[in-house]
């Protein structure tokens, strides 16, 4: 995949880049080594300060940002305003908190004295350089959520961004530049995903996080692996979204549609899978299709515009080979289900009935406006499907029943649990998933500790 932007609007290519050369990139890892060797042990407030700085730049650069995100990957652009707001917000949530998050633990009196030392405490200190495989569909989101808190623990960062995605790459290496961070803090390394193996073999690496697809997951963690080296992987989701009796049906028929729609569909906490019981799976569907029908398709740059198109063609293509797949083997199209007239790579919402096990969609992440119904007979047969995938990151379930709730948060396998509402990231809780949809967890106290080195300090 080349480097450039692409605008998925039109297809028309904006702008390419060569990939960094060997040289450049021995230069980048001897700057982050060299950087990490002071920065290391640089006070939390002197850090704490230049976050809140590159937060305060970033709403000041909010509209230009919030342009480029959507010319090069699509999402309209009042999201894209959004994401940039919510990076600010993460990285002032991290300046605050960091101190608290990364303070000493003491272990209690007892297990002091027994384990026959006179003091004992638990540092968390930085692991050194990070190396961050990103994708690029929250493209400002998904570094920030890595940067801010590895910054703030005192490890630096190298981000390897998607290929599409190259301006927001450069931009972000500037904000934190411009921030006042030294040049080896925080650097972006303009390569393609065939040069990632080479740099985190390295041994001036020390870690690495991934967040995008299973195949990319496993290739970055094998790597590491073979090295022994930690990972955190934030990989796909297909989220169930299901449907209880008691639920306020308007409210979750009109948020259902938000939770599948969000970002073109492209978020891997989108509610995928919508399982609704069967008492009141017709009055949903009803509801849920005619909010699909409604929504506004077009050009991302428009602020009316509820879905834009997808990020890349090769996306389109797969989504389309996924309802086609279902639609040969037999489950309804309640709408959409086909690209619109014209340029650019848009796909119409869509809703499908029907869908069975052996279908594709049934198992695959369906990585645009795309959703499929299943009914449920009951809590059980609800969980059942739910769980019935290879991917557990978030659940979003809709019951006034605190039985089923309870019920629910016991037997969903995700990393989170969404009663009442949609799933959306938070920088005080933490997230991520269970099964193929990765390990470890971003964000919060457990997000910025997964890049440190916990260390037992034992005096006697
Ligand atoms: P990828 O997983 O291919 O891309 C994500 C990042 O990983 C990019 O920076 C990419 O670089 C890099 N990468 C890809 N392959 C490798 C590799 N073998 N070794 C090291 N780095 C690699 O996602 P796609 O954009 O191709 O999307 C494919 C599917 O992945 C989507 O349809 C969706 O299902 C899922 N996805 C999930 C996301 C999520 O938020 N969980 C985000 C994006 C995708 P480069 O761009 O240079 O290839």
């Amino acid at each position: 995949m080349p480097i450039a932007t692409v605008n998925p609007a039109n297809g028309e290519t904006l702008k390419t880049y060569e990939a960094m050369g060997e040289e450049e990139i021995e230069r980048r890892l001897q700057l982050a080594e060299a950087t990490f060797r002071t920065y290391r042990s640089s006070a939390l407030t002197d850090r704490g300060r230049l976050l809140l700085q590159a937060a305060h730049l970033l709403d000041e650069d909010r509209e230009n940002i919030a342009r480029t995100m959507t010319t090069e990957m699509g999402k309209p652009v009042e999201q894209a305003r959004a994401e940039a707001a919510k990076c600010a917000r993460a990285m002032r949530w991290y300046a605050g908190h960091a101190e608290e998050l990364l303070a000493d633990e003491v272990p209690a009196d007892s297990d002091v004295r027994d384990s026959g030392a006179s003091r004992v405490r638990v540092r968390y200190r930085p692991l050194g350089p990070v190396l961050a495989v990103m994708p690029w569909n929250f493209p400002l989101w998904q570094v920030i959520r890595f940067a801010a808190p590895a910054l703030m623990a005192g490890n630096v960062g190298l981000l390897k961004h998607a290929s599409n995605v190259p301006q927001t790459a450069l931009y972000l290496e500037d904000l934190f530049h411009r921030a006042g961070f030294t040049e080896g803090c925080f650097q972006t390394l303009l390569i393609g995903s065939g040069a990632v193996a080479d740099v985190l073999r390295d041994e001036r690496v020390k870690a690495a996080t991934l967040t995008g697809s299973e195949p990319a997951g496993r290739a970055v963690a094998s790597v590491a692996g073979a090295m022994v080296k930690k990972t955190v992987l934030e990989l796909g989701g297909s989220d169930p979204y299901v449907v209880m009796p008691s639920a306020d049906l308007d409210r979750a028929a009109r948020v259902a549609v938000t939770a599948r729609v969000q970002n073109n569909g492209q978020s891997c906490i989108a509610a995928k899978r919508f399982i609704v019981h069967t008492d009141v799976y017709d009055a949903f569907a009803e509801r849920f299709v005619a909010g699909m029908r409604a929504l506004t398709v077009g050009d991302p740059m428009a602020t009316d515009t509820d879905v834009g198109p997808l990020s890349t063609e090769r996306g389109r293509a797969d989504l389309e080979e996924l309802v086609d797949d279902a639609r040969r083997a037999g489950a309804q199209v309640l709408c959409g289900g086909h690209r619109p007239e014209g340029p650019g790579w848009y796909y119409l919402p869509t809703v499908l009935a029907g869908v069975t096990r052996e279908m594709r969609i049934h198992r695959e992440e369906a990585f645009g406006p795309v959703a499929t119904l299943y009914r449920a007979d009951d809590l059980d047969e609800a969980v059942l499907i739910a769980n019935d995938t290879p991917f557990g990151l978030s659940s979003n379930v809709w019951t006034r029943d605190e039985t089923e709730t309870d019920r629910f948060v016991r037997d969903l396998e995700a990393g989170s649990v969404y009663v009442n509402g949609m799933t959306a990231s938070h920088p005080a809780f933490p997230f991520g998933g269970v099964k193929r949809s990765g390990y470890g967890r971003e964000l919060s106290g457990h997000g910025i500790r997964e890049f440190c080195n916990i260390t037992t300090v034992w005096q006697g």
